[in-house]
């Protein structure tokens, strides 16, 4: 009997099995098809403030992908953002973010002309390995009309395992274009400090995980302040992931952490939700009072 009931229960784990690889198959169909119109097929962005944390003002927005899939619904980005890298379907969408965002970008310059805010995109590694990603996205600023010093592209931490030569040139190259580079998720991997000062990078976001643990744990403190005072020596600045709480935020200040984002401040919201933010915080054409 207990055979026979392990056999049906192995019967059901591989049906099971089926179902899910099926699963898989059927999104990534979706996905193939939803990337050559991505905003025909229920792609769109969201927008996620950065503030200084001293004064509270927005200095840029950060542009994530969102899928409002026709039949599934809302499809999260943990979802099909590994999909796509798989796939190497991040390809063609990161494109599609990176024209949206840029062109969206143009439109909120004229808002804040004395300060204009700043945008920025994640950059998948399967886009850094295109041969002519550079070309790609001078094209793709250019076509926008964006002045490309408003303009960020975010690399997560994982490459700099590799330590390729043809990555670095391409970072440089990016960076001729007058883009800023911005490391992403900073702390969860495990660049070398001879290879971090290499790199053209003016930012290191400091991962959520580091922040969620802050106020609670002594040693995500230590691992903050360290990072600060690393992004100091290197002459670069900082900015927290994932502020949820008013203590974490004084935490970060204390540490002399520069910028953040966080539900505190904002969850990630339509384009439209922008404009009235960026006219937020301390009035621009009036300079704050030396003090
Ligand atoms: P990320 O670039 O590190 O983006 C930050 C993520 O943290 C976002 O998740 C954001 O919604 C979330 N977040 C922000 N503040 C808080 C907070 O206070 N608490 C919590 N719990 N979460 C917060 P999201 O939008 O789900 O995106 C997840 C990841 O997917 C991104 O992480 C990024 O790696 C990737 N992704 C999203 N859009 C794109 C894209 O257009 N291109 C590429 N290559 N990757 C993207
Ligand atoms: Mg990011
Ligand atoms: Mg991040
Ligand atoms: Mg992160």
């Amino acid at each position: 009997y207990a055979a026979k009931k392990g056999g049906t229960r192995h019967a059901v784990y591989k049906e099971e099995m089926g179902t899910r690889a099926l699963e898989r198959l059927r999104l990534e169909n979706d996905l193939r098809r939803a990337v050559e119109d991505p905003a025909g097929s229920g792609f769109r962005l969201h927008y996620q403030p950065k503030l200084g944390l001293a004064t509270g003002e927005i200095s840029g927005v950060e542009a994530l992908a969102r899928w409002d899939h026709p039949e599934r619904g809302n499809v999260p980005p943990e979802v099909f953002v590994p999909l796509a890298e798989e796939t190497g379907l991040i390809v063609p969408l990161g494109e599609w973010v990176l024209g949206e965002a840029c062109r969206r970008a143009v439109e909120w310059q004229g808002l804040r002309p004395s300060r204009p805010p700043g945008i920025s995109v994640n950059l998948s590694v399967r886009q850094l390995r295109q041969e002519d990603l550079v070309e790609r996205v001078a094209r793709v600023i250019e076509g926008s009309g964006l002045p490309p010093e408003v303009l960020s592209l975010e690399i997560t931490e994982g490459l700099m395992l590799e330590n390729e030569e043809s990555i670095l040139a391409k970072l440089q190259g990016l960076k001729a274009l007058g883009l800023g580079l911005e490391i992403d998720d900073f702390g969860t991997g495990y660049s070398s400090l001879s290879y971090l000062k290499r790199l053209p990078v003016e930012v290191l976001k400091i991962d959520r995980s580091f922040v969620e643990d802050l106020t609670e744990n002594p040693e995500a403190r230590k691992v903050v302040r360290s990072i600060v005072d690393l992004a100091r020596a290197l002459n670069l600045s900082t900015v927290a992931e994932g502020i949820e709480t008013r203590a974490q935020l004084e935490t970060l200040k204390a540490l002399g952490c520069e910028l953040g984002q966080g539900y505190l401040f904002s969850r990630p919201v339509p384009a439209e939700e922008i404009p009235p933010l960026l006219t937020l915080g301390p009035d621009p054409s009036t300079p704050e009072p030396a003090s």
